[in-house]
């Protein structure tokens, strides 16, 4: 079952929906954002250049470092009396990112939430508690938002006070989660330390979880934990917030969107548009966006796109979760790392959790990667000579999978800093 009828429109309609729609959206632009006025006129491009899905590419991209430059309503399209919400990124490396929807786009930001929840099967039966945080940032609304609007009674939790959220799980009796794999992880542990039984005193069946990338490994991890379906739902404030792809029950690949926002796989140092299947940074065009439309948006995010058909019926392209994000990417001697290829690989040991931390640092002219790991609690009380085989036995997985030497430190369990939000994975000691 799907949730609306574009989900599943054969290629030629949904190629021509997509042109319709990128030339519409062109024109809005060009006309009312005099930012996308220059920069098209710079790069020489007219708009009746644009007459098939592939001329996209003769266009500019289209950066955060735009947004901020046009701080804060620059790149509305609307006046404000046709705004009904606004967004903010947290600015904490510089001015804030600014997002603005009008009712037409709180309308698609709601059409694709629906479908998300209906890839997991969810319907105005389930109770939600939406442990995502509520504020400027997309993710706590979003989900409210869209649940509301499909009469799911939702239960606005937000992120923290764990001990509360577990009360609340429990006593409320929601079927349907959705926070963050690291908070969704912290609650789990919580709930163990303040003796709840997870699988009996929980009705969890699925759970809808984003926002930070996410090994194959943890996500077996929260659904066996919880005992539930596991769904990622892939967003970003620049494009809608959640809601951008999802993945349906058939697939760890997540449909991405594609009548709503065109996807694009460049190489992120060159720019070039990679051929399908191929890894790249996704760049997304929005294609029925009023607010704040976006032309080639460099997401930073290291996926691919396969257009596969999938077993559900949907028609919609599929993206990998996210391998990492091309800022995040770590060059250490030349070798490209990324923390989710790490975390897979521990995500396969007995012996140590996937709690661990990423230290780069210089040893002379060269990089060198530490790698702390928390270890099982039931480890603990073995002797020396087992650990130094583990450390090993991880060491020799990594080079394998990774290509490069790596300084694995165990570490005892609870001693790594923990944060309720987002996790910190990578701290970088190089000179930039
Ligand atoms: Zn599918």
């Amino acid at each position: 079952m799907t949730f609306s009828k574009n989900e599943s429109l054969c290629k030629q309609e949904l190629q021509s929906w997509q042109l319709t729609h990128l030339q519409e959206t062109l024109e809005r632009v060009y006309y009312l954002v005099p930012f996308y006025k220059k920069k098209f006129d710079d790069a020489g491009v007219l708009l009746k250049d644009i007459k098939s899905l592939k001329d996209l590419s003769k266009l500019p991209f289209t950066k955060k470092q735009d947004l901020r430059d046009n701080y804060p309503f620059g790149m509305f399209s609307v006046d404000m009396d046709q705004i009904v919400r606004i967004h903010s990124s947290s600015g904490t490396t510089g001015k804030p990112t600014v997002v603005g929807y009008t009712e037409h786009d709180m309308s698609i930001w709601a059409e694709v939430m629906g479908r998300a929840f209906t890839m997991g099967g969810v319907t105005c039966q389930d109770i939600m508690q939406n442990s995502h945080g509520y504020g400027l940032f997309t993710g706590g609304l979003g989900f409210h938002s869209a649940a509301e609007r499909m009469k799911i009674a939702v239960i606005p939790s937000s992120t923290g006070f764990t001990s509360r959220q577990l009360l609340l799980l429990k006593d409320f009796g929601a079927t349907v989660l959705t926070a963050t794999p690291s908070f969704a992880l912290h609650m789990a542990e919580v709930a163990k330390n303040e003796g709840y039984d997870i699988q009996k005193d929980f009705k969890l069946k699925v759970g809808f979880f984003g926002a930070e990338p996410t090994s194959d490994g943890m996500k077996k991890e929260i659904a066996s934990i919880w005992g539930i379906d596991y769904h990622e739902v892939y967003g970003l404030s620049e494009i809608i917030g959640p809601g951008v792809a999802c993945n349906c029950k058939h697939s760890n690949l997540l449909h991405i969107h594609e009548d709503h926002f065109y996807p694009e796989i460049i190489d992120p140092k060159t720019g070039e548009v990679l051929p399908e299947g191929e890894r790249g940074e996704l760049v997304i065009t929005t294609l029925t966006k009023q607010g704040l439309p976006i032309i080639r948006y460099r997401t930073g995010d290291i996926t691919s796109l396969t257009r596969i058909p999938c077993k559900c019926g949907r028609t919609l392209g599929r993206i990998e979760s996210i391998v990492g994000r091309s800022d995040d990417m770590l060059l250490i001697n030349g070798v490209n790392v990324f923390p989710s290829q790490i975390e897979h690989v521990l995500s396969k040991q007995d012996g140590v959790t996937l709690n661990y931390q990423i230290i780069a640092d210089k040893k002379g002219y060269l990089d060198k990667l530490e790698i702390d790991i928390e270890l099982n609690p039931e480890m603990m009380s073995d002797d020396i000579g087992d650990l130094d085989r583990l450390k090993k036995t991880i060491q020799h997985a990594l080079l394998n999978h990774l290509y490069i030497n790596v300084d694995v430190k165990l570490v005892a369990p609870k001693s790594l800093t923990r944060s309720e939000g987002k996790a910190i994975r990578v701290i970088d000691k190089r000179q930039k």
